[in-house]
């Protein structure tokens, strides 16, 4: 079996864990998944990159024009007034001018064309006057300008896309740029989901009093499919050890990573936990945060060090403690199994917040807001009811504002850290 090597940290107590411990205790726990696939470049996109893409070519591959205007030789202009020189043809994109560019002589070239041989400059063409055949050009032309010079975005041999980038469209056009077709990506990372709990109910039974829709398992699809996983969805697991039992040698059987949600608060039966504990080796945090606080972390291998097993992320059952503890850990957590490097943090901006808030001390407390601009300054406000059941004001938020644990009191005007998520999972 895995050793988790929590207890070599010595200085960690899981009764009181950081944010920031909490991820990073994960993040160096955890490996990228092995196994790549080759894929065509448009399969690529949002997938994990997993050798350097090193360019084939220069690119551009020849020295040509930025811009419409006149191809020159520098040496060619008069320091001081007006040079004259005679106009001899045309290089277009993809059709280079025939013949030379004599000493005295210009020629028309248009963007992206071939620069012809000795030319080093070119002058834009609304600076130039032209009379007939000759071309008037004004002092004041700087060598090499408007000009690409071949290798200046991409050399051969160099690296063009690093391992472990998430590809995005910017990447595939530079994939497509290079004229390569396929590249390596690493296979998916493979969850299996499900819920726990008596009280719930799965969508298109009736709801009987004292039950709730199973809603978590919707979010949790929603993000993990946004993460780019495959997705396993198990349904709804009683708590029951046989079922529980059932469902956790199943789904290690066949996943990467488990996520659970509900069973890991103070008040659930505590066969849960035991159970986690006895099918691997598992530790059950308390995360300095609201919400979100109860937690477990480790790994399900019941078949011990014969099978691989899988990771286990047992989230608490509040809907919005769910996506909190999803977006702080699961998401980091999930981007390093995808083999996703650096994996790079939410991004945090300072906003003026235009209500009060308050927060407990000793935790980070993570409201949810939204973001507008207002004289051009950037402002924030808590979307409404802030309890980790209420799912509606996580839908109207677009951002996380962070009350970090020495902040009990955030007035009105102040300005508080804001962390996005609209858009990042
Ligand atoms: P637990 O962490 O299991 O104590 O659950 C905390 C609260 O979240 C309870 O009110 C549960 O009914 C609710 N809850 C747990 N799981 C779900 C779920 N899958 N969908 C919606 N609510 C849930
Ligand atoms: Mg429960």
């Amino acid at each position: 079996m895995t050793s988790l090597n929590f207890t070599c940290l010595d200085d960690y107590d899981p009764n009181s864990l950081s944010v920031e411990r909490a991820r990073q205790l994960m993040l160096d726990t955890l490996s990228p998944v092995s196994g790549h696939e080759r894929v065509f470049v448009r399969q690529a996109l949002d997938r994990v990159l997993v050798e350097d893409v090193i360019s084939p070519v220069d690119v551009p591959a020849h020295d040509n024009s930025a811009m419409d205007g006149w191809a020159v030789r520098h040496e060619d202009l008069a320091p001081t007034g007006e040079t004259r020189l005679k106009n001899i043809g045309t290089a277009f994109a993809g059709r280079a001018l025939e013949g030379k560019v004599g000493a005295g002589e210009t020629a028309r070239i248009m963007t992206g064309a071939v620069l012809p041989p000795d030319i080093d400059t070119v002058v834009i063409q609304e600076l130039v006057r032209v009379e007939g055949d000759t071309v008037i050009i004004p002092p004041g032309q700087r060598r090499e300008q408007n000009v690409r010079l071949a290798g200046e975005d991409l050399r051969t041999g160099s690296p063009a896309i690093p391992a472990g980038k998430k590809l995005r469209p910017a990447e595939l056009g530079i994939i497509a740029s290079l004229g390569i077709a396929e590249v390596s990506v690493r296979r998916r990372v493979r969850v299996a989901l499900f819920s726990t709990g008596d009280e719930l109910c799965s969508i298109g039974t009736p709801l009987y009093p004292g039950e709730v829709y199973d809603s978590n398992r919707y979010t949790l699809w929603g993000m993990l499919t946004r993460l780019g996983c495959e997705v396993i969805d198990m349904g709804v697991v009683k708590d029951n050890p046989a079922s529980l039992e059932a469902a956790f040698r199943e789904a290690s059987g066949c996943a990467d990573a488990i996520i659970t949600s509900g069973g890991v608060s103070v008040g659930e039966a505590d066969f849960i936990k035991q159970l986690m504990q006895q099918l691997g080796e598992v530790a059950f945090w308390k995360i300095a945060m609201k919400p979100g606080r109860p937690m477990a972390f480790g790994r399900i291998q019941p078949d011990g060090a014969e099978k691989p097993g899988a990771w286990l992320f047992g989230l608490p059952g509040n809907p919005v403690a769910v996506m909190v503890t999803f977006y702080q850990f699961v998401r980091p957590a999930l981007l390093k199994l995808a083999g996703v490097s650096p994996v790079a943090p939410l991004p945090t901006l300072s906003a003026r917040c235009v209500e009060p808030m308050k927060n407990g001390k000793g935790r980070t407390e993570f409201q949810r807001g939204m973001l507008f601009q207002e004289n051009g300054e950037w402002c924030v406000r808590p979307t409404g009811m802030q309890g980790s059941g209420i799912l509606s004001s996580m839908a109207k938020a677009d951002c996380f504002i962070v009350l970090e644990p020495d902040r009990e009191k955030v007035g009105a005007g102040e300005t508080v850290q804001v962390q996005l998520m609209n858009g990042l999972v």
